[in-house]
């Protein structure tokens, strides 16, 4: 699937965006935190992206050395990756070998983040803290409005669908290892 790097630099300033607010996240959270690599529970699983952010990560695989990619691409071999309980980018090890360009949705994984339903984060963090208690120790800015940041990604995926001129047979959205197609 021809999905050129997007030209615009929405994605980009929102991924930027993002990596402030972990940095915030990071103050405010992280001793009750243990995301960290190795820690892979939630890449279990076959991982889908918009179409915005497939074409970032195939821009970033474009970087790596021609082995790496092969290796990569050899991994999608793998049963596990086959049958959609492993993500096609996590390593043996338990890193996430696109973890520069990984998508959104990794993104909010973990830390504290709001919706409409109220506060939620991976129970493997805040052990031991009541869900008051988190939300107590929480500064607002610390805390991901997750409906806010999913508007914006659909409003710069549908941006970059009209600028490459995506056609409306590309689904809303794409499994993750189309980024390693040619
Ligand atoms: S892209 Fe990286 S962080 Fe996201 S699920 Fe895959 S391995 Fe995990
Ligand atoms: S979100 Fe949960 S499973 Fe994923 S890295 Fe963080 S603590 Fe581990």
């Amino acid at each position: 699937m021809n999905l050129p790097p997007p030209r615009s630099s929405r994605y980009g300033e929102l991924i930027a965006r993002l990596d402030a607010f972990e940095s915030r996240v990071q103050a405010a959270q992280g001793s009750f935190l243990r995301c960290a690599a190795g820690c892979d529970a939630c890449c279990r699983l076959r991982r889908s992206a918009f179409p915005v952010e497939v074409a970032a990560i195939r821009a970033h695989l474009s970087t790596l050395a021609p082995a790496t990619l092969e290796t990569l691409r050899a991994r999608q071999g793998d049963p596990e990756v086959v049958a959609g309980r492993r993500c096609a980018f996590l390593a043996p090890d338990g890193h996430c070998a696109v973890y520069q360009a990984r998508p959104i949705v990794c993104r909010t994984h973990g830390p504290a983040i709001r919706t409409s339903d109220g506060l939620s984060y991976c129970r493997l963090n805040f052990e031991g803290l009541s869900a008051a208690s988190v939300e107590e120790r929480l500064p607002p800015d610390a805390v991901m409005n997750l409906e806010l940041v999913n508007r914006m990604l659909v409003l710069i995926d549908t941006a970059y669908r009209a600028e490459v001129a995506l056609s409306d047979a590309v689904p809303v959205r794409l499994d993750l290892a189309e980024a390693l197609s040619p």
